[in-house]
């Protein structure tokens, strides 16, 4: 029987985030000829009804308040906890992003259900549904599912590839109740890594310790633009005040599974490979050839960065200008 799958959908910077549209992608495939529905909590949310509309969604449920003009957890946790009790979905799915990570299990507690996080992957074997999901920072996948009950998962960006399906879309207002709230956002202070999200994109170039100073990351954000990517960072260059901890990619940072991953001036500590050895295709440049991080590169450059990705940009320059 089919069943009914509701997408959380997610905006940033006022446009809709990738994750949200393979989020859609899965819920066509779990609802097997059911019913997917998706919402949006915050303002504005009917303006994305187009976008969304191209993965297959028959309602937009878009939840509007005063409350909502700006992310509180108090805020968002009671919204979705109403969306879901008036929805009635088998499934719930939404990206395990910042906001997913924080309100999907408060939801789940409260709702006394049972919830996967970070999933990579999802197995339908005859209505037997299976996630994967990373354990021990990375180094193993577990696969998992529900026995009985709701079915609630976080998706992690770029692991499942959003297909078009395009249908009419209807919009339904939605007023939440909220009361309470316990913080109060008084000024938002953007610290991001560029113009590319980072935990979105599909291309990044990481830099280390070896890049020596924030004056030498200029030249891994010239190879990024000159691809439509996203600078990230290692730890280590974190600490040593090269870059700024939204950068960080790691254990502790963001995890990132981006296409391409070029790891510049990084020795591949298991914490940092944490973040980003599921990246589909690894570059390394490192000079020493002993660096952990050709382990798990695909391709690897030995030498050194501020000759090496100089080459490089002029190469994709050459190719792709
Ligand atoms: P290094 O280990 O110092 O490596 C620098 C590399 O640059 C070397 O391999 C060197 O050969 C190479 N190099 C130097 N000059 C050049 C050049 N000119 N050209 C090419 N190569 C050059 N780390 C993370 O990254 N992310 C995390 O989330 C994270 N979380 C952590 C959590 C905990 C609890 C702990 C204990 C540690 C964590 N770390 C994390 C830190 C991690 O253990 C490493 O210390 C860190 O990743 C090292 O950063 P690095 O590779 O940039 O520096």
């Amino acid at each position: 029987m089919g069943k009914k799958v509701m997408v959380l959908a997610e905006t940033k910077d006022g446009k809709l985030r990738n994750v949200s549209f393979e989020a859609l992608t899965v819920a066509q495939k779990l609802a097997a000829g059911g019913e997917v529905v998706a919402a949006l909590i915050g303002n504005g949310g009917a303006a994305h009804v187009e976008a969304i509309s191209k993965y297959g969604p028959s309602k937009l449920y878009v939840a509007e308040d005063d409350a909502l003009a700006v992310y509180t957890p108090d805020a968002y946790v009671q919204t979705l906890l109403q969306l879901v009790q008036t929805i009635s979905p088998d499934v719930i799915l939404m990206g395990h992003t910042a906001i997913g990570k924080e309100i999907a299990p408060r939801v789940a507690a409260r709702l006394g259900l049972g919830l996967l996080t970070d999933c990579t992957a999802m197995e339908d074997r005859e209505g037997s549904i299976a996630f994967d999901r990373p354990i021990y920072a990375g180094k193993a996948f577990q696969k998992r599912g529900f026995q009985e009950g709701v079915i609630f998962a976080t998706l992690r960006a770029n692991n499942f590839q959003p297909v078009e399906n395009p249908v009419q879309t209807q919009i339904v207002p939605f007023q939440p109740k909220i009361k309470d709230i316990r913080t109060i956002v008084k000024e938002i202070v953007r610290k991001t890594a560029g113009g590319v999200d980072l935990s979105e994109a599909k291309i990044i170039i990481s830099g280390g310790r070896g890049v020596k100073s924030a004056e030498g990351f200029a030249v891994l954000k010239e190879l990024a633009d000159v691809l439509g990517g996203a600078v990230g960072a290692s730890r280590g260059a974190c600490d040593a005040g090269y870059c700024h901890y939204a950068m960080q990619i790691g254990q502790t940072g963001k995890v990132v599974t981006p296409d391409l991953y070029i790891a510049c001036g990084i020795s591949g500590a298991i914490q940092h490979l944490a973040g980003m050895s599921n990246s589909k295709c690894i570059v390394a440049i490192n000079k020493d050839p002993e660096a952990p991080i050709f382990q798990v590169a695909d391709y690897g450059i030995v030498g050194d960065l501020f000759e090496v990705v100089p080459l490089l940009t002029a190469e994709f320059q050459n190719v792709l200008l």
